[in-house]
């Protein structure tokens, strides 16, 4: 396995893979890899010729106040995670080469950054969808495998692929839990073992709003509610958002329709972690 460090480096090893017909996957991440991004690099394993690992912590989505400096960073332990899981290159680029000092275009997109994430992160969605067209065009792979824990993320992507008519296909993959249910994040390491305990409390929120749309449950101010209240249980969570929105306009919905998104965003202490689910009426 290959550590590309430049884009030069990178977009000479996607042409000699494409001179020789050779199908490639990207799995874009931050690094501090898990075995969230592990199932996206199997599921881009199973499929595609050639796979490329992006690590980059993007400067570009962290707002002032975030943690783009703390985010943990240990590009030997991840290229030794994409290497056993068959990866053929981790391209892993300094922020200098990937915006030069004139760098002056953005990827924006309209209302579906409006809500959730978009909305109490300004900015965020402008850096993904600009960074995430810079790979494409970088490793121009013909698959992109994204995770449905950043399920407005993916939807993003999805709508901008379609909109852009970008020659990849978006693949979404599906959330990996710890055994206790929570989400697996890099932003996890944050936590403090009593901290640890408390964000139990996010999955058990989202399991409890499952099982209520499964039984029948349509009213989102009600399923809003219901989460919150368990929430409200863990004396260290603070609510930034519950929401539930339209699973393709991500616009806020009051009935839950034919697909809906239920979302929320939770400090734990000063950690702000995300769950979610998607709810899809059966044909
Ligand atoms: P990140 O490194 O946090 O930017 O994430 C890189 C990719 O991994 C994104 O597509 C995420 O949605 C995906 N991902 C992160 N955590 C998980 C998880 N627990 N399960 C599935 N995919 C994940």
């Amino acid at each position: 396995m290959q550590l590309i460090e430049t884009v030069a480096a990178m977009k000479a090893q996607v042409a000699a893979w494409k001179a020789e017909g050779l199908t490639i996957g990207l799995v874009p991440t931050m690094g501090s890899l898990h075995a969230g991004h592990e199932s996206l690099m199997d599921a881009a394993r199973a499929v595609c010729d050639r796979v490329v690992v992006s690590v980059f912590v993007n400067p570009l989505q962290f707002g002032p106040d975030e943690d783009y400096e703390a985010y943990p960073r240990d590009i030997e332990r991840d290229g030794a995670t994409c290497a056993a899981h068959g990866a053929d290159a981790v391209f892993h680029p300094t922020p200098e080469d990937m915006y030069g000092p004139a760098h002056n275009t953005y990827v924006v997109m309209e209302t579906l950054t409006d809500a959730l994430c978009g909305a109490s992160r300004p900015g965020h969605f402008r850096g993904v969808c600009t960074v995430v067209t810079k790979l494409f065009n970088i490793v121009r792979p013909d698959k992109a495998f994204f995770g449905q824990k950043d399920a407005q993320q993916l939807a993003i992507i999805k709508r901008m692929v379609a909109d852009l008519n970008m020659n990849v296909t978006v693949v979404g993959c599906p959330i990996v839990r710890e055994a206790d249910g929570l989400a697996k994040s890099s932003r996890n390491a944050y936590l403090t073992a009593e901290e640890r305990e408390a964000a139990l409390v996010l999955s058990r929120a989202i399991r409890a709003g499952e099982a209520a749309v499964a039984a029948g449950e349509r009213d989102t101010a009600a399923l809003k509610e219901l989460m919150a209240a368990v929430i409200g249980e863990e004396p260290l969570a603070r609510i930034d958002y519950i929401e539930v929105v339209d699973g393709l306009t991500m616009q806020p919905v009051e009935t839950v329709g034919a697909s809906a998104l239920a979302a929320m965003a939770v400090y734990i202490g000063r950690t702000r972690l995300i769950d979610n689910f998607l709810y899809e009426e059966e044909a």
